[in-house]
C-alpha cells in the first residue's frame, strides 16, 4: 500500500523541525521506548546488561553507555533501538508526540508558504460528517464508541489520491471555533499515523466540553483522542493531552485557567507505562487536586477499560 512519500518528492528535513525532535525529553523518549528509567539510568539495551550502565546526562539531552559506548541524542536512541533509518526514527518520534513533519504537510504550490490554519478550507467537512466503512468499523466494532459521542465530536472521513482511509478529527476552542484537525490513518499499523494540515492547532482536544460543566462535576483527563471518546463514551465528561511526553506550556496554561475559573473536580486514569504516570506527575504540578483513578492490571489504557466492561 503506498502509504510512504514517493522518494522522488522526498525533501530535505525542516530544521526546526528535527531540533524539536531533538529536545524531546531524551529519559521521555528512553521510556516511550519501553526503558525503565531510574536516577537518569537504565539498563543498556545494546549490551547485555546488568548494572543500569546507561546514563542520561539531562542538561545536555544524550544518553550514553559506559560499556558498550553507545551514545547520542534523542534520534540517535531511536535509531538504534528500532533498528530505523534517520528518517524513520524522526518519524517514529514525530508520530509519538504528534510533532507535524513538513514531509506529510500539503505540497501543492498554492498554500506551501502560508503557515497560519486556514480554518474555512476545513470546516465545511464537519457541517455534514461522513463515516467510510472504515471508520464505522474502527470507531464502532472495533473500539465500540457510542454514536452520540461521535456526532459531538464531528468526527468524519475521507480516502486520499491512495486510497487510504483517514478518520479526521476537529479540534475547537472553547468557544467552538475550529483550531485544528488531526487526521487519522485507519489502516492498522501504517505510518504516518497522524497527519495535520498546515498551522493546525492541536492541543487540548474537546474543549467546547467544558461549557456543558456544572459547578463541582467531575473533568477526566486523557492521553490522546481515543481515550478521550472512550471517557466521554463511558458517560464522564472528559478532555485529552495530546501527548504524553511533552505537556506544552501553552496546554499548561490553558489548565491553569480552567482551574482557576470553574469549580470543578480533575481526575486521571493515567495508561499503565512510565509516560501515563509522568504525565499524571506532570498535570498534578499544574492541577493539584488532580486524581489519580488506577487502571486495572491488564489495562493499558481507559478505552481497553471501557471495552472490557461494555462486554460484560
Ligand atoms: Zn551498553
Amino acid at each position: 500500500m503506498p502509504l510512504a512519500p514517493c522518494p522522488s518528492k522526498r525533501k530535505a528535513m525542516d530544521r526546526q523541525e528535527l531540533q524539536k525532535l531533538r529536545d524531546l525529553p531524551i529519559e521521555g523518549v528512553a521510556e516511550r521506548l519501553g526503558l525503565r528509567v531510574s536516577h537518569h539510568k537504565a539498563l543498556c539495551p545494546f549490551h547485555d546488561d546488568h548494572h543500569a550502565s546507561l546514563s542520561f546526562k539531562v542538561s545536555k539531552n544524550t544518553y550514553r553507555c559506559f560499556v558498550c559506548g553507545a551514545s547520542g541524542g534523542t534520534i540517535d536512541l531511536v535509531m538504534r533501538y528500532l533498528r530505523k533509518d534517520f528518517r524513520e526514527a524522526c518519524r517514529w518520534l514525530a508520530d509519538e508526540n504528534n510533532i507535524i513533519l513538513t514531509e506529510y504537510k500539503p505540497q501543492t504550490s498554492d498554500i506551501s508558504h502560508q503557515t497560519s490554519f486556514d480554518a474555512s478550507r476545513y470546516s465545511r467537512f464537519f457541517e455534514r460528517p461522513w463515516l467510510n466503512d472504515e471508520a464505522r468499523r474502527f470507531l464502532f466494532e472495533e473500539r465500540r464508541l457510542d454514536e452520540r459521542v461521535i456526532r459531538w465530536c464531528r468526527l468524519t472521513s475521507w480516502k486520499d489520491r491512495q486510497g487510504v482511509p483517514w478518520l479526521q478529527i476537529p479540534y475547537y476552542d472553547r468557544e467552538g471555533r475550529l483550531v485544528g484537525v488531526q487526521n487519522r490513518n485507519l489502516v492498522r499499523g501504517a505510518l504516518p499515523r497522524f497527519r495535520f494540515p498546515q498551522g493546525a492547532e492541536c492541543g487540548i482536544y474537546n474543549l467546547p466540553v467544558l461549557n456543558l460543566l456544572k459547578p463541582g462535576e467531575q473533568l477526566f483527563i486523557t492521553e490522546g483522542c481515543s481515550d478521550c471518546w472512550a471517557m466521554l463514551s463511558a458517560g464522564h465528561k472528559a478532555i485529552a493531552i495530546p501527548s504524553a511526553t511533552l505537556l506544552t506550556k501553552k496546554d499548561a496554561e490553558q489548565l491553569e485557567i480552567i482551574n482557576s475559573k470553574l469549580s470543578i473536580s480533575f481526575h486521571m486514569y493515567p495508561d499503565r507505562d512510565e509516560p501515563g504516570e509522568r504525565l499524571f506527575l506532570q498535570l498534578q504540578k499544574v492541577l493539584p487536586s488532580l486524581v489519580h483513578h488506577q487502571l486495572p492490571v491488564g489495562c493499558k489504557d481507559f478505552s481497553e477499560l471501557y471495552r472490557l466492561r461494555i462486554k460484560h
